[in-house]
Formats: C-alpha cells, sequence, structure tokens
C-alpha cells in the first residue's frame, strides 16, 4: 500500500467519524427541538429553557445546566447524569461522570470555574470523570480550591483517584514543579487544590446568595451503599437533584414547591419495552422482591410523575436515561439491562407516563439543556 493509500484510508475513517458525529449531533438536535416545542408549549412555571446559549459566569441569576443525561452504560450521545447549578457565577457540580468537562466547556463554563462539586453516591458513571477532572484542574495551574462533598466514603474514593489511581501522575506532576521555570510565577500548586469531605444529610452549604440542603435516598439498602439527593435553595429560585433512586422519602421532602425537580428515570413502567432485559422483568417492579433480594433501586417514569405531583414541583426534568435510541452500539451494549429497544416510542411513552400523574411540565433532559431559573 502506497503513502497516498495509508492517508486516503485515514481520510476515510476520519470521514466516517465526523459523519458518525454530525449524525449524533443532529439526532440530538432533533430530539432537543421536538422537546423544546413540548416543554415551551407546556409552560407554566417560572423557569425558562433557553437552549444552546452559553452560560456567562459574570452576570447574575440562577441557571441549570444538564452536563450529563446518561445512565451507566456508556452512551455516545449523553454523559452521565450530572447537572451544574450556577448562582450569581458560582458553579454547583452536581455529581462528575463521563462528559462533565466537554459539556460544561460547550456551554461556555471553563471547568477550572467550578467552585462546589457534590456526588450523590459513588457508583461508577456518577464518578467517571472526577479522577481526570482533578489533575486536569491540578495541572492546569487551578489556584483556587474545589470544595467536594458526598456521601461516606467520598474521602476514600478521592484519595484512591488521586494518590492510587494516578499515582504516576501525582508523582509527575510534583517532578515538574521541581523543574519548573523560576521565573513563571503561574503555577500548579503544591498539592491538588481540592478539599474533600464526607458529609451527613443536613444542610451543607450556606452563603449570603445561596443554600445547599441534602438528605438520604433510596439506591440499594446495603450498610455501605449512602445515596443523597440535594437541593439548592437561592433568591431566584430552587431546584432539587437527585442520584440513583427509587421513590424516596428524601426526595420528596427535598422536591416540596421547587421550582425545577431533576430527577432520574432510567426504569420504564413494567410492560414499556418488548422484554429481554433486566429492567422489564417483573422482578424488577417488585417491592416484595427488592426487599428479599435487593435490585438496584430505580425510578419508573409513572412512579416520577406521581412523586412530582406529591411534591408539587413547578417543572419536572428526568435525567439518567437509557440508551433505548442511541447508536447500535450503545445498545447492544445495554441490552442484558433494556433487552430490545422499542426505538423512539420509549421517550413518548415515558411523557405520557409522568403527564398521567403530573400536571406541570415534564422535560426529557438532553446534555447541555440550560434552564434560567426566576421567581
Ligand atoms: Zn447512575
Ligand atoms: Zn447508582
Amino acid at each position: 500500500m502506497s503513502d497516498y493509500d495509508d492517508t486516503e484510508k485515514v481520510d476515510n475513517n476520519q470521514r466516517t467519524v465526523l459523519a458518525a458525529l454530525a449524525g449524533g449531533a443532529l439526532t440530538g438536535a432533533a430530539a432537543l427541538a421536538g422537546q423544546q416545542t413540548q416543554a415551551a408549549a407546556r409552560e407554566t412555571s417560572g423557569s425558562e429553557q433557553s437552549v444552546n446559549t452559553g452560560v456567562d459566569l459574570n452576570k447574575k441569576g440562577m441557571q441549570l445546566i444538564i452536563t450529563g443525561s446518561g445512565s451507566a452504560l456508556p452512551d455516545p450521545l449523553r454523559g452521565g447524569a450530572s447537572c451544574a447549578v450556577v448562582v450569581d457565577g458560582v458553579v454547583l457540580q452536581f455529581d462528575c461522570g463521563r462528559r462533565v468537562l466537554e459539556n460544561l466547556m460547550l456551554v461556555g463554563i471553563n471547568p477550572m470555574k467550578v467552585d462546589h462539586l457534590f456526588f450523590t453516591h459513588l457508583h461508577f458513571d456518577h464518578i467517571a470523570d472526577y479522577d481526570y477532572f482533578v489533575i486536569s484542574n491540578w495541572i492546569a495551574g487551578r489556584q483556587e480550591p474545589v470544595y467536594v462533598y458526598g456521601p461516606k466514603r467520598t474521602e476514600a474514593m478521592s484519595e484512591g483517584a488521586i494518590k492510587h489511581m494516578h499515582a504516576m501522575d501525582y508523582e509527575f506532576v510534583h517532578e515538574i514543579l521541581s523543574y519548573w521555570p523560576p521565573h513563571m510565577k503561574k503555577r500548579p500548586t503544591q498539592e491538588p487544590p481540592f478539599t474533600v469531605k464526607d458529609v451527613s444529610p443536613g444542610v451543607i452549604i450556606e452563603t449570603d446568595s445561596f443554600k445547599v440542603t441534602s438528605l438520604e435516598t433510596d439506591h440499594l439498602p446495603f450498610p455501605n451503599m449512602h445515596t443523597l439527593g440535594y437541593r439548592v435553595d437561592s433568591d431566584y429560585g430552587s431546584v432539587a437533584i437527585s442520584g440513583d433512586t427509587g421513590v424516596s422519602d428524601g426526595m420528596l421532602k427535598l422536591a416540596k414547591d421547587v421550582d425545577i425537580l431533576v430527577h432520574e428515570c432510567v426504569k420504564p413502567d413494567l410492560g414499556m419495552t418488548p422484554g429481554g432485559g433486566k429492567f422489564s422483568s417483573k422482578d424488577f417492579h417488585s417491592d416484595k422482591l427488592m426487599k428479599k433480594r435487593p435490585q438496584t433501586g430505580h425510578t419508573s417514569p409513572s412512579q416520577l410523575g406521581k412523586l412530582a405531583q406529591d411534591a408539587n414541583v413547578k417543572k419536572l426534568i428526568a435525567y439518567h436515561l437509557a440508551p433505548y435510541t442511541s447508536v447500535p452500539a450503545a445498545i447492544e451494549m445495554s441490552s442484558l439491562y433494556l433487552g430490545q429497544s422499542p426505538g423512539p416510542s420509549i421517550w413518548t411513552a415515558f411523557s405520557s407516563a409522568m403527564k398521567k400523574q403530573y400536571d406541570g411540565p415534564v422535560v426529557l433532559a438532553e446534555d447541555r439543556m440550560i434552564f434560567d431559573i426566576r421567581k
């Protein structure tokens, strides 16, 4: 094969990748446009959705940004379930799964501007980019601390990520620091600028402009499995955020009268999918079996709609959505749980099930959606 042939091959590969990316973007954009129309038609609350506009940290106000709308297994069209709440330029990041850094950048937020990071729990899909976030902020010369909060074992997870998983990088940054050009004042700090704290339910942080409260939620009944939901209150309004959980008293309380509830909804209602996966098995939907043979606690659209109605939330955003309509490889990889995908009709079924229980506006999250919160 000549050099020319090699070049052609690379070009063709690149073209294939670009086409796939464009296809993904278009699919996402088309879905987004549909949801925008739906959301706009049902707009009844004081919060307003504006998609594809950047976030200006110099502006006053409160915004919610979906930094990941997807679920546990990889999905190239959705990052891991996570969101950011910005209050008067202060960035509060909730969970740090796949693509958080990229999605923050795409809406105009430098990840070095994240002030506080809250973990709902420590499952891999919620912490997947944490190590990268720490090391990249450190090596890029971040000076201001990031305050990290999460349930029990967050400190140990962070220590493991920085000093064990990235032991080589940890030594490497110290080595480059010892050879840093003396005339360059700007340099990485001696240690990663992260202050990490295991927290218990209650008020986690309160400032003049916002308050973050947390309560326990119900993901799995194992003694070492701690999960937290959060609520952010400010003069502009309020947002409640769940991690992975079944229907929980904690989220019901946190979401009471909130402007926006962002809640996981990875599990379909029974019978909503053709079957063949764990999520479509009766076991997975049985409270009795959940007690006897604990399974992953998640929330279905009907359950979420009822929770939103009971909590009197002004707008419901469902995230942690499974890759039913992603690329074939992602659907195939998740098939142990999803079984056969019903295709795009699954989202209509999700929305309808939520709307049967809840009479406010419903949004199925997409990455990088931005919502303005106003009283
Ligand atoms: Zn999850
Ligand atoms: Zn989980």
